[in-house]
């Protein structure tokens, strides 16, 4: 693997490349989504089946299945207490499980040793930190403890950190502590990456930076789960989401192709001219344009095609002419309105 180097690439272009280039199966709400296996179970650095969590007779998970490949950017989403935590958590070997399988890097977590240890690095939600030690001090500690860690000082370029290097932590702000945690996650080179909500309190411009570094790590090989609120940190870097509800999985794709769904409707029940029928299934886009008595939309899975079909009626140029497609949030916030919706019922 080569050595910490921030890449100059953008983040956003590296991810949604990778999102293309791997499989990106997508999966739909439902109560047992299995988030699809790209490959054969041995490519998997995640084998997850049936894992269920209770805590005091309260279900955090309820039954989920995953496959993470060797090498993906994984994204874990969900709104607050929807599991994602116990499910990181699990995966690390750091909660027990009530029932399930679970295979990280060909082990069980539960009963895995030190050796497999050294192969995960973790960024957990919350940290323990010894406020005396020195940033440099911290990293190179817990560097120590790793078979063949990354140079400290490397390390600390590569989060933003190195001005700080002498600093004591209890002297850093929450955005550089958060920084501090990162840089331990992946002191020990780790094969697998957990990173639990990474940049909470980065400023915009540490975010960016913190993307780099995650898309260069991809690059490099290492495998990476991480939870967020952020959905755009999501799209950008995720080559597929999950969306877990109520302890279940609702979703599971690429940010691009999350939450299709088999809506075929328009707003306008002028959908028989040259815009055509919105094609069957998967209408997520909206064409919209100026008519001679207002303004038409129409949803459809085939944009351009409709908007060929409007060229041809028109001649000429179409005018107020938009094609917009869901983002990520739009999908997300979906999934979660019908999963609480469904729950109510
Ligand atoms: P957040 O986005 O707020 O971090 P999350 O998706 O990570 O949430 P979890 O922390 O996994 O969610 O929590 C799932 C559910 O389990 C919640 O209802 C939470 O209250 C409960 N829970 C989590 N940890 C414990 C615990 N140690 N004891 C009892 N209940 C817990």
């Amino acid at each position: 693997m080569a050595d910490m180097a921030v890449p100059t690439s953008q983040a956003g272009t590296t991810g949604q490349a990778r999102a293309t280039s791997q499989a990106g199966t997508s999966s739909q709400a439902g109560t047992s989504i299995r988030a699809a296996a790209p490959s054969e179970a041995a490519q998997c650095a995640i084998r997850v089946r049936g894992l269920r969590k209770q805590y005091q007779g309260a279900t955090a998970v309820a039954g989920i299945d995953l496959d993470i490949e060797r090498g993906e950017i994984f994204a874990l989403l969900g709104p607050n207490g929807a599991g994602k935590t116990t499910t990181i958590e699990i995966l690390e070997g750091h909660r027990r499980r009530d029932a399930g399988e679970v295979s990280v890097l060909g082990a069980d977590p539960a009963r895995a040793d030190r050796a497999w240890r050294a192969r995960i690095g973790v960024v957990p939600q919350t940290q323990t930190r010894t406020g005396e030690l020195t940033v440099r001090e911290m990293v190179s500690h817990f560097g120590a403890y790793f078979p063949d860690p990354r140079e400290t000082d490397k390390v600390l370029d590569a989060v933003g950190l190195s001005k700080q290097a002498g600093t004591r932590l209890r002297r850093l702000s929450g955005g550089q502590l958060r920084r501090v945690d990162v840089a331990v996650g992946i002191v020990g080179r780790p094969e697998l990456l957990f990173l639990d909500e990474p940049t909470t309190g980065f400023d915009p411009q540490a975010r960016r930076r913190f993307w780099d570094l995650i898309a260069g790590l991809a690059d490099d090989g290492t495998t990476i789960l991480l939870t967020t609120h952020y959905l755009d940190e999501a799209a950008t870097l995720a080559s597929r989401v999950g969306v877990l509800a109520g302890g279940r999985m609702v979703a599971v794709g690429t940010p691009a192709d999350l939450g299709r769904t088999d809506a075929d409707s328009t707003n306008d029940a002028d959908s028989t001219n040259a815009a055509g029928g919105t094609g069957g299934t998967d209408a997520t886009s909206t064409v919209s344009w100026r008519a001679a008595d207002g303004m038409r939309s129409v949803r459809t899975a085939t944009p351009t095609q409709c908007v060929l079909a409007l060229a041809r009626e028109a001649g000429t140029e179409i005018p107020g002419l938009t094609v917009t497609r869901p983002s990520l949030e739009d999908r997300y916030l979906e999934l979660i309105g019908a999963s609480e919706n469904g729950a109510e019922r």
